[in-house]
């Protein structure tokens, strides 16, 4: 396993936000992981568990320590209706996956550019569906290094959030889910619609991290930023997108403090007019 130094971390978060990190890794297998998780601790120095980077801000330009990044252990296995994968595996990957396997649940997937590890740390989900629906057991490794493996009943889980972000210590290695026996034309007809309503809806020709906030019950982030009139309001390069309001959207080489000063002034702006506090969806790594 090769470790890169000084690595250019650009293109390894969807914000395309310009930092360097002090080392870069790419374990290939739970072994490895291990091995490079051991030799950090010896060196006291600090590390990050990146996926593909589409769901974290980072506010500094440099990460004094090891970002590790889980997208070369992406080996998955489907039998019948289950799915055995490590957690490195591409959402859309396995989506398509699953449909050529005519199997049913996972289509809503096919168009979130994270990892499956990622998503179960923040239970990602769309179109009223969520990865933590099909999931049977998570295989993760604890503080200590010990391999787990739990049922999703003995782990909290909800509208984007599960036990994951709490014990941010563990690192998800593996899962198996579980799928519905379906159509495969059908999926494929539900694979494209969603692929293009979110063509439609959102603006995927900017570098973004997808909804910046949680909706509030029985409300929509995106109308309230929408009611305010803030549709194109920027700092500096971070702009709220003007085809959906809940998009930041990176124009002009935005910064990730310019990310979240944007996000600090939409949930001034939201709690001075509604009185609603907003949840943010995205994670903030602050070196
Ligand atoms: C255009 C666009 C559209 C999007 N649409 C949606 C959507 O519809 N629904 C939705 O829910 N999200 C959406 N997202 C957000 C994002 O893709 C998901 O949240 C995705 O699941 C994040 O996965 P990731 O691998 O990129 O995580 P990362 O951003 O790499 O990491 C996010 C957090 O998870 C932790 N983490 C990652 N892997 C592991 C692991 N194996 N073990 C433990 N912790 C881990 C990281 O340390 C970090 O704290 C969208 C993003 C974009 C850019």
């Amino acid at each position: 396993m090769k470790i890169y130094q000084d690595y250019d971390l650009t293109n390894n978060n969807t914000y395309k936000v310009k930092l360097h990190t002090k080392y870069f890794v790419l374990p290939n297998n739970k072994n490895e992981l291990i091995s490079i998780l051991k030799k950090i601790r010896s060196e006291k120095e600090k590390h990050l568990i990146l996926g593909n980077g589409s769901n974290i801000i980072f506010t500094s330009d440099f990460y004094n320590g090891y970002i590790i990044c889980l997208k070369n252990m992406n080996k998955y296995n489907i039998e019948n209706d289950t799915i055995i994968a490590e957690s490195g595996v591409m959402l859309p990957t396995i989506s398509l996956a699953s449909i050529n396997n005519s199997l049913t649940g996972l289509e809503w997937a096919s168009a979130i550019p994270g990892t499956l590890g990622g998503s179960i740390y923040g239970n990602a989900g769309a179109y009223l569906n969520s990865i933590m629906d099909y999931i049977e057991t998570i295989t993760y490794l604890d503080k200590e290094l010990n391999i787990k493996t739990i049922s999703k009943n003995d782990i909290n889980y909800g509208y984007r959030y599960s036990d994951f972000k709490k014990d941010k210590d563990n690192i998800i290695i593996s899962c198996t889910l579980k799928l519905n026996k379906g159509n495969k034309e059908e999926s494929l007809k539900i694979l494209k619609d969603r692929q293009e309503r979110r063509k439609l809806t959102q603006p995927l020709e900017y570098p973004s991290a997808g909804s910046v906030f949680r909706n509030p019950p029985n409300n929509y982030a995106g109308k309230l930023i929408e009611d305010l009139g803030l549709k194109g309001y920027n700092i500096n390069g971070a702009y709220i997108s003007d085809k959906h309001a809940n998009f930041i959207i990176n124009k002009n080489n935005a910064t990730g403090e310019d990310i979240v000063k944007l996000i600090n002034y939409i949930k001034e702006k939201v709690k001075e007019k509604y009185n609603i506090e907003l949840i943010l969806e995205q994670e903030i790594e602050r070196d």
